[in-house]
């Protein structure tokens, strides 16, 4: 577990830069982790993951996070360096995961950031971009199917932009494991990322690797469309209702690559047997024509 110690890291080793962001529990914080860490030598920028709470329900989820993510190396899933946990109980200290920093923050604030005509761009994003982009979520995402997880919140806000505009998965906080009968059945009643979730979630609660791929579809949206929120115009009820009578319709946005716009479009399919898997993803977005 991650209390053996090749995980575990001394957080006076940790020196504190600035925040990067905020999460539903805590702060994430740009740290300079001093010692060598998970086999690096030098010093190196980190992104650390913080608990505010000493809620134990809280904990116990945190550190389930963070067990999680040591299972899931990928080159497009952030990768968990160390974790500072086995001095919590003695000293009041928060929990920590300490993960691999990446540079151009999350995938929503960074198609933002670059909207055509925004004053904050930086970078000209075009077709090849999107595909790339879409490209690197599919593997990671076919990665996580192979090993029997539903990932439940993909969106553009829970993936990471890295060196070379690389992007990797993050946030497994809403991640189940499958059962025999490949789904998931949600009975948290916790908050549900509603505008990106498949439909019949709404009748059934159930996660399937198949809910994953609607959400894939409702990411490339986002994409496409620098971030907007899906579903424009209509509230959670609207969402909701229109889930259950099979009238839920993402429309395509304008200037959308066409390999993209069929993808969105079959991953979006009401039916969920009918939606392709991410090897069928993967294959369309190697053969589509330029
Ligand atoms: P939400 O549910 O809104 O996604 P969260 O609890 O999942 O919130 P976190 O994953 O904790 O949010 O991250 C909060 C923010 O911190 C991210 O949106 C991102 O901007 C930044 N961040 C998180 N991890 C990293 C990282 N490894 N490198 C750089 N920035 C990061």
């Amino acid at each position: 577990t991650l209390r053996t110690s090749e995980w575990q890291y001394p957080r006076s080793q940790l020196i504190y830069m600035r925040e990067l962001g905020e999460g539903q529990f805590g702060k994430v914080l740009l740290m300079k982790a001093q010692r060598g860490i998970a086999g690096f030598k030098r010093d190196l920028p980190v992104a650390v993951k913080t608990l505010t709470s000493r809620d134990p329900q809280k904990v116990a989820k945190f550190m389930e996070e963070a067990e999680l993510m040591k299972k899931f190396s990928h080159p497009n899933i952030v990768s968990l360096l160390g974790v500072s946990t086995d001095d919590v109980l003695d000293d009041d200290n928060a929990p920590l995961m300490i993960l691999e920093y990446m540079p151009y923050g999350d995938l929503h604030a960074f198609l933002e950031n670059n909207r055509p005509g925004s004053e904050t761009l930086s970078v000209s994003l075009g077709d090849a971009h999107f595909v790339s982009f879409a490209t690197d979520v599919a593997e990671a995402l076919k990665f996580i199917g192979e090993e029997r997880f539903v990932h439940r919140d993909i969106a553009a806000r829970n993936c990471l932009v890295g060196a070379g505009l690389r992007i990797k998965m993050a946030d497994f906080g809403l991640a189940q494991r499958l059962n025999q009968n490949n789904y998931y059945l949600d009975g948290e009643g916790g908050v549900l990322p509603i505008r990106t979730m498949a439909p019949e979630i709404f009748l059934t609660g159930q996660f399937t690797i198949s809910s994953d791929v609607w959400s894939y579809g409702v990411l490339l949206w986002e994409m496409v469309s620098y971030g907007a929120l899906p579903l424009p115009g209509m509230t959670s009820r609207d969402i909701a209702e229109a889930a259950q009578t099979r009238t839920l319709h993402h429309t395509t946005p304008p200037d959308c690559p066409p390999v993209l716009g069929s993808l969105m479009a079959q991953c979006t399919n009401h039916y969920p047997n009918l939606r392709p898997l991410f090897t069928d993803i993967l294959t369309q977005l190697t053969q589509h024509d330029p």
